[in-house]
This record gives C-alpha cells, structure tokens and sequence, in this order.
C-alpha cells in the first residue's frame, strides 16, 4: 500500500494498494485481448463511447478537483481547469475518430491507399505535478486511435486517476480498455516498458527516468513519446510593456509552485531596462497569493512533499536572494515564491530545473545575446518573448530551440496545439491535430487493376 498525504496539512488521505508486477502483467494481457475489439469498434461508436466518458468527467469535476486540491495542492481554481481540460481533451479526439484519414496516392497500374492502424496496447506513466492533464492528454488521443490503455499515475497521486478510470467504466468504455494501475515506478512502470505486448510507452516526468525508459524500450522497439524537464527562459526587451511582462511573469513560474516543466524560470532581461523590471517585479512577486489550495482566492499552494521541499530549498543554499513572497507557516511544505540574482551563468541554480517557485533573473546586451542565453540549456520547452518589435519577435522565437514559445504572453498548454520538447525535454508531440498520427502505424496498401 502506499500512503497519499495532503501536502497542504501533511494528513494522511487515504492508502492506495501497490500493484506488483505479475498484476501488471495481466492488466496488460487485459488490455491486449480487448485491443482486438477495440480496434474494430465502428468509428461512430468508439466517438460516442469518448464522448460518454467527457459527460462523465464533466458531472464529476467537483470532486475530481476536490481530490486533486487534496493529493497535490493545487489551488482549487486550477483543479477544476485541469478536470474540465480532461473533459475538453476527450472531446478533441473523440471528433478526431471519424476524421483521422488516410491517403490515396496516384500511382501506375492501380489503386493505392494508406491505412492508420491502431499500435495495440499503450502504456503511459504520469507524473505528479499535473495528474489530470498528463493523463488526459495520453490517453485520449490513444483510445481515438484504437488502442487499449494501461496507465500508471505517480506514487504520490493517484487518486484522480483511479476516479478517471472508475469514470470510463461508467460511461461504457469497455472492459479492460482503460485501465489504471497504481505502484511503483520501478515495478508497474518498468513492467509497462519490458513486456513486449505494450507497443508503446507514453512517459511524462524525468530526464533520467526518460533516458532509462527510452533505453530499456528499445529492446522490444517500442515507440516512445518523451515528455521531460524544462529550464524555459522568459525574454524581456526594451521594447516590451514592461509593466505587463513584469506583472505577468510571478505566474509564468510561479503557477503550480513552479512545479511545472513549462516553467519560465530564467528571466532574461535587456540591460537597459534592468532596473526598471525588477522595480516592477517586487510588487508582483509580493502579490502572488500563497495560500490553503482550497480557498478561492490561492494563486499558489504547497510543494508536494516533504523530500521535494528539502530538493528545492537545497537549491537556495548560499545564493544572492533579490526578494521573496510569503507563505504561510505551520503544517504542510510551504515556499515562498523566491527571486535570486545568480553570480554566474554556470550556477546549478540557473543550468539545473528546479521545480519549486524559485527564478533567476539575468542581464542581457543584445537580440543575439538573449538568443544565446535562452538556448545555453539542456533543455528546450517552452518559453516567452516579450517585444512591440513583430519583426524581433518572430527572429527570437525562430532563433529559441523550445518547443512551445509564446510572444508577450505566458501561454498555456492548449489541447489543439502541439506541445512537446527540443533537446532534453523530450521526444515526440502530444496534443494537437497530428496527435493520433503518434499513436498508429501507416500500412500502404496497393491494388492492381490492370
Ligand atoms: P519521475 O521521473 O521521478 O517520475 C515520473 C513517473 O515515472 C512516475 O509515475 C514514476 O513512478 C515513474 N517511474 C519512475 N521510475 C520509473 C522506471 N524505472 N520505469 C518506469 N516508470 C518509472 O518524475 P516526477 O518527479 O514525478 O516529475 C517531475 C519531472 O517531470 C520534472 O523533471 C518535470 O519537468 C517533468 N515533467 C515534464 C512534463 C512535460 O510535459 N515535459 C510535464 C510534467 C512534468
């Protein structure tokens, strides 16, 4: 059994049962004789079966977002956002069912045509800092496609999940075609990736764990989507609003307690304007409400455990701290939002991700300088750019090796869009309209006719 502790108050939830791998393995044995109806389910049908399961989701949000307020301490306004973007995601690829088309090629002497045949049984492992999304934005696209699922939420929170999986039965999901199973990384996840009767892992967390698993699945070529660490920089020139960017940029990293691999968590900032941005920034840093995630007004609630906190705060030892946040005291793993001024571009705390509300900030001189500075990582996910220059705007977002850049603005994930990373952050995209491309092979089929 493993243990869920609120992180807020540091009280026992409830105990969930550890799966071994012999349960592992017939979960998957499960899920592969339901493939083979799954896959021949009329398109109309398996569309209306995802649809019934988005209904589901949407009656349960309240307690969907209840439960996540209390495994992860999110703030309760995000919870019910990640709950409805489970809802939202399902419906994006139930319409994508009857629409996921293959192509009729012109050749000589015959017909030729291309098929997208469902992998067969895709096994995804999620993280602990977005439960609901992560999940969401795996097993959606994978069902549409035709596949069966297995899925492994993290040991620190799988309540959501087990509610989700609980959901796709009631709908009418079929048996053994969504399936939850909750345990070890090292046991049910690293059963998902030996045994040959998974076609492909879908894994979101780590780059460690990443580059073990991408390895470990190579020896049954499984197909892998990587979706790892981040170490995104937020560029601000000296053309930028900076009262906007300055406002906005406590939320670009700050938001989830800045365990979020899209993160912004190095600020860069045109020398000019130095002074006046981190003027702006103080205010704002001081603004974020840090609170109980289950209040209304909590922009920001605890790290998520007690061995995360102490990860984090070993971060801060011995840095130049401009200025900090509040956060309450007391029970649960608490951390102010935190500003460093870092002594060199070599510090662990501006090349190593955090994943705790902390963020540097650094000077730049010039457009190819910024550029320079952002892509000096590992890691390529996300970022911002704040200019009135379009023209620079689009040179500099060209120039960051990010998957997911947004200009004067710290976007979210959207469900349309594709998402994913360059370098360390990842391989593959999730999301989006080529989504379920990832989760089929092409077949070409040639017919003679003469
Ligand atoms: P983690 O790598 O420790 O764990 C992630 C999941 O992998 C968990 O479910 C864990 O049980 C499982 N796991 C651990 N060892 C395994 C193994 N040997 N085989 C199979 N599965 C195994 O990561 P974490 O600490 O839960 O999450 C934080 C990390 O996730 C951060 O680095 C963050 O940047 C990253 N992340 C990336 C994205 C993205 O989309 N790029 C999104 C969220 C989080």
């Amino acid at each position: 059994m493993t243990e869920v502790i609120n992180p807020a108050t540091e009280e026992l939830i409830t105990s969930v049962e550890s799966h071994s791998a012999e349960a592992t393995k017939d979960a998957i044995g499960r899920a592969a004789y339901a493939f083979t109806r799954w896959r021949t389910t009329a398109p109309a049908e398996r569309a209306e079966l995802l649809r019934a399961f988005a209904r589901a989701v949407d009656a349960d949000i309240d307690n969907l977002a209840a439960l996540e307020v209390a495994e992860a301490g999110h703030t309760i306004g995000n919870a019910r956002g990640e709950a409805g973007n489970v809802r939202d995601v399902l419906n994006y690829f139930a319409g994508g069912v009857e629409r996921h088309l293959g192509d009729q090629i012109p050749v000589a002497g015959g017909v030729n045509v291309t098929f997208n045949e469902p992998l067969g049984v895709v096994g995804i492992i999620v993280p602990w800092n977005f439960p609901m999304p992560i999940a969401g934005w795996g097993f959606s696209p994978a069902l549409a496609a035709g596949n069966t699922v297995v899925l492994k939420p993290a040991e620190l929170t799988p309540l959501t999940a087990i509610r989700l999986g609980e959901l796709a039965l009631q709908a009418g999901i079929p048996d053994g075609v969504f399936q939850v199973i909750p345990g070890k990384g090292s046991v049910v996840g690293q059963t998902f990736t030996d045994d040959s009767r998974v076609a492909k892992i879908v894994f979101t967390g780590s780059s460690a764990v990443g580059e073990k698993i991408m390895a470990d699945a190579a020896k049954t070529m499984k197909r892998t989507t990587l979706e790892l660490g981040g170490k995104s920089a937020n560029i601000v020139f000296d053309d930028a609003d900076l009262e906007l960017a300055a406002a906005t940029a406590p939320y670009g990293v700050f938001d989830n307690a800045g365990q979020d691999c899209c993160a912004r968590s190095r600020i860069l900032v045109h020398d000019s304007v130095f002074d006046r941005f981190m003027e702006l920034l103080g205010p704002a840093v001081s603004g974020v409400v840090v609170t109980d995630p289950s209040r209304e007004e909590a922009e920001m609630g605890p790290l998520i455990s007690a061995g995360h906190h102490e990860s984090v705060a070993g971060f801060l030892d011995g840095v130049d701290i401009a200025f900090t946040g509040s956060a309450p005291s007391g029970a649960g793993y608490w951390m102010a939002p935190t500003v460093v001024l870092p002594k060199s571009p070599n510090d662990r705390i501006v090349t190593e991700e955090v994943f705790g509300p902390v963020v540097t900030v650094q000077r730049f001189r010039d457009e190819a300088e910024a550029i320079t500075m952002a892509n000096d990582s590992p890691y390529g996910l996300s970022g911002s750019i704040w200019t009135r220059d379009v023209g620079r705007g689009l040179r500099v977002a060209r120039g960051v090796d990010s998957g997911a850049l947004s200009l004067n603005s710290h976007s979210a994930v959207r469900y349309s869009t594709p998402f994913g990373g360059f370098k360390r952050s990842g391989i593959g995209r999730e999301l989006g309209p080529h989504a379920m491309d990832s989760f089929t092979e092409t077949k070409n089929l040639f017919i003679a006719t003469d």
